[in-house]
C-alpha cells in the first residue's frame, strides 16, 4: 500500500505540499475549512512577490537564502499546474524620494552585507530607472534594481493549485474545519481518519496548538488603474511606513501592506491605513488619482518571535508554521525540507535550525 499523507490548511504551504507529495507518490488528502477558493486564507490576501532581496529591508539572511533556493524551483513548479499564472521574473525596484534617500542606502547596505554577490543588485540613476519603468521616468534621481527577483498573481496560483490537485486525483476536502489534529489522526466531532503522517499547515488557526505564534496584520489594496504602466514590483522606501506596488494583469495594482502587532482579522482596512498607502502610490504615480479602488484584503500573518518559519516533529506530525511575510517566498525549499524528512528522516543542515521537537502548549 502507498504511503499516506492527510495535510490540515490548504493555503500556499498545504497546497504545494499536496502537490509536491502526490509527485513523490504519496496518497495525499488535504483539508481545509474554506471554500477551494481560500478566500479566508493569508495565501489569498498575500501580494505573491518573489523577492528574496529585497525582503532583506526587514528580514534576516536565513530568509533570503531560504527564498533563493526557493526562487529557482518556481518555474517548473508553475509550469507543471494545468492552469496558466500569471508569473514573472522581470526582477524588482526599490526607488524613494530625495529627503528619504538614507532608507535606500540603508537597504543597499543590508544586502551587501547579506548577500555579498554582485550581480543581484544595480544601482541605476533617473534615466536606467525610466528604461526599464517608463512611467517612473523623471520621478526619482536614483533606484536600485534587482533583476532576478519575480511576482506571481497568489489567487491565481491558489486557484491553479487546487485544479492541479483535483486533475491529480488528490482529494481537497473543504468546507471541514479539522478538530483532531493529532500524530497519525485527522478528525471532526466523532470521525477520525488515519495516515502514515499528519501535516499541519493551518497558519493562524494553529494558534493554540503552538507556542508564541502570533498574528500581524496586514492590509492592502487592489486598483484598478489604467493610467498606469508598471510591469515590475515597485517598492517605496519610507521611514516610518514603505510600500510596495505589484503589478497584476489587465491594469490592475495591489498597494501593500501594513505590518500592525494584532490578531485581529476582522473588519476591512482602517483608515488611517488606508489613507497611508493611497498617499504613498499617488508620490509615486501620480495616474493613480483616477484608478478605482476595487477591494482591500485583510489577513494576519502568522509568525514566531524571531519571524522565522518552524517546522515541529513528532512521530506521525508535523507543524509547519510562521511563515511570516514570505509564504510564498519559502514554501517550496520548506516543502523540500519536509519531504525529505517524511521519507527518510533526513534533516539538511541548512534546515537544522528551523527543525524542532514539538512542545504542546496546555
Ligand atoms: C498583506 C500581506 C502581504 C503579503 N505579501 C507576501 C508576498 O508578497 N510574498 C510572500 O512570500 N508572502 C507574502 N505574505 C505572506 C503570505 O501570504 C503568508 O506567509 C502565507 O500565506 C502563509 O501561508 P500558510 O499556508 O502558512 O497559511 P494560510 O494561507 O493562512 O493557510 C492556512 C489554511 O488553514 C486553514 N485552516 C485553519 N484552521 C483550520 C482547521 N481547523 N481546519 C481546516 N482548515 C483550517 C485556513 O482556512 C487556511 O486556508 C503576505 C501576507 C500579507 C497578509
Amino acid at each position: 500500500m502507498g504511503k499516506t499523507a492527510g495535510i490540515v490548511g490548504a493555503g500556499v504551504m498545504g497546497r504545494l505540499l499536496a502537490l509536491e507529495l502526490n509527485e513523490h507518490g504519496w496518497d495525499v488528502t488535504i483539508f481545509d475549512r474554506n471554500g477551494v477558493e481560500g478566500r479566508d486564507s493569508c495565501s489569498w490576501t498575500g501580494a505573491g512577490m518573489i523577492a528574496p532581496y529585497c525582503e532583506l529591508e526587514a528580514a534576516e539572511r536565513v530568509i533570503t537564502q531560504l527564498g533563493v533556493q526557493s526562487a529557482s524551483r518556481w518555474p517548473a513548479i508553475i509550469k507543471r499546474l494545468p492552469t496558466p499564472v500569471y508569473y514573472h521574473s522581470r526582477g524588482s525596484l526599490v526607488v524613494a524620494h530625495p529627503r528619504d534617500r538614507n532608507e535606500l542606502e540603508r537597504l543597499r547596505r543590508r544586502v551587501n552585507e547579506n548577500a555579498p554577490r554582485p550581480d543581484i543588485m544595480s544601482e541605476i540613476n533617473g534615466k536606467e530607472l525610466g528604461e526599464l519603468e517608463p512611467d517612473l521616468s523623471g520621478r526619482f534621481l536614483t533606484g536600485l534594481y534587482f533583476p532576478f527577483e519575480q511576482h506571481m498573481d497568489n489567487r491565481g496560483l491558489l486557484h491553479s493549485m487546487a485544479e492541479g490537485l483535483n486533475q491529480r486525483g488528490v482529494s481537497l476536502v473543504t468546507e471541514y474545519s479539522a478538530e483532531t489534529i493529532a500524530p497519525n489522526r485527522i478528525g471532526r466531532g466523532s470521525s477520525d481518519q488515519s495516515f502514515d503522517w499528519v501535516i499541519d499547515c493551518r497558519g493562524m488557526g494553529a494558534k493554540h496548538d503552538m507556542a508564541e505564534l502570533r498574528g500581524v496584520r496586514g492590509e492592502l489594496i487592489y486598483l484598478h488603474a489604467p493610467e498606469v504602466n508598471l510591469s515590475r514590483p515597485v517598492r517605496l522606501m519610507h521611514p516610518r511606513y514603505s510600500i510596495y506596488i505589484v503589478p497584476r494583469p489587465d491594469d490592475i495594482y495591489v498597494v501593500g501592506a501594513t505590518a500592525i502587532e494584532s490578531d485581529d482579522e476582522s473588519g476591512t482596512i482602517a483608515v488611517r491605513s488606508a489613507l497611508e498607502l493611497l498617499s504613498a502610490a499617488y508620490t509615486v504615480h501620480t495616474g493613480f488619482a483616477e484608478g478605482r479602488m476595487l477591494e482591500a484584503s485583510v489577513a494576519c500573518r502568522p509568525a514566531f518571535p524571531d519571524n522565522h518559519p518552524r517546522i515541529h516533529t513528532e512521530d506521525g506530525l508535523i507543524r509547519i508554521n510562521g511563515l511570516y511575510r514570505h509564504g510564498f517566498l519559502i514554501s517550496p525549499a520548506l516543502t523540500d525540507f519536509v519531504i525529505g524528512y517524511m521519507e527518510n528522516g533526513e534533516i539538511k543542515k541548512e534546515a537544522e535550525k528551523l527543525f524542532r521537537h514539538q512542545t504542546a502548549v496546555n
